[in-house]
């Protein structure tokens, strides 16, 4: 029998995967959140959506992400969050991310006062994953705040979990971690081997490329060494049972990770 049509897009895509009774969250850097777009995601179902914001403010976005859509941003999220609560919507969650950088770890507090204004119930700290022979804008060595934390950065955490707790603005860091322990080492002599990726979920490329992880592709260039199977030419199960998988998950508990896990963990956080 046919599957029913269920139209083009990014909402075709939740309403599909919503059909198999999956979790849907979807990350956006909220640039073409315009009404009508957020109004076909609603009623999709997506269940969860995160805007990668990365600055209280439209100075320090250019600095992080060179271009100046701040305000256009902002606006888009206020919209969306309006909509929901004219739908009396509870989904998708909505919820703002930070990259914790040096050069912006201060905006940390009016972030989370940000997210309250336009609406958001929710503010995640990401961790910075960087290169170091080749940085790309701020993700270099420098910018990183792991394990390199001064007195001072502390003091933007606690003074931003105090105004969250104060607003009521749940906020948390990567790998659902403590906002500050998020940015300490994980104690051990094989840290990236705590990582639960591979036994866990899998992610695709548009191209269908199945890769352990989201970082992977940002921590090492090309996609070669980090390829575990290809959903054009193979089932799920074949990929997840395959060869690639396997060799990816002994590497990991071994004393040598795969070159794309070797950083995860020493250079920045999980
Ligand atoms: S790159 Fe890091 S997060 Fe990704 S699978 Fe390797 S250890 Fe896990």
């Amino acid at each position: 029998m046919r599957e029913p049509e269920v139209g083009k897009g990014v909402p075709a895509v939740v309403r599909h995967l919503k059909a198999r009774g999956n979790y849907v969250p979807f990350n956006t850097n909220g640039t073409l959140l315009r009404p009508k777009k957020g109004r076909g995601l609603n009623d999709a179902g997506l269940d969860e959506m995160r805007v990668s914001l990365d600055a209280a403010e439209a100075k320090a976005f250019k600095l992080v992400r060179g271009r100046d859509w701040f305000d256009r941003i902002v606006r888009n999220v206020r919209e969306f969050a309006e909509l929901k609560a004219q739908l009396g919507a509870t989904n998708p969650r909505l919820s703002l991310w930070l990259t914790g950088l040096r050069e912006t770890l201060a905006q940390l507090p009016d972030f989370i006062r940000l997210a309250k204004d336009v609406g958001v119930p929710e503010v995640h700290l990401q961790r910075l994953v960087h290169f170091d022979d080749a940085p790309i804008g701020l993700a270099r060595p420098e910018s990183s705040l792991f394990e390199k934390m001064r007195a001072e950065e502390a003091e933007y955490l606690k003074t931003a979990e105090a105004i969250a707790a104060e607003l009521g603005v749940f906020f948390d860091a990567s790998g659902a971690a403590e906002p500050e322990a998020s940015l300490k080492r994980t104690e051990g002599y094989k840290p990236w081997s705590v990582c639960r990726r591979p036994w866990t979920l899998m992610y695709f490329t548009a191209h269908g490329r199945a890769i352990p992880c989201c970082i992977a592709p940002f921590s090492m260039r090309g996609y070669g060494a980090f390829t575990l199977g290809n959903a054009s030419q193979e089932s799920l199960r074949e990929i997840w049972n395959g060869p690639g998988y396997q060799s990816f998950r002994e590497a990991l508990l071994s004393d040598k990770p795969p070159s794309a896990c070797a950083g995860c963990g020493l250079r920045w956080s999980l």
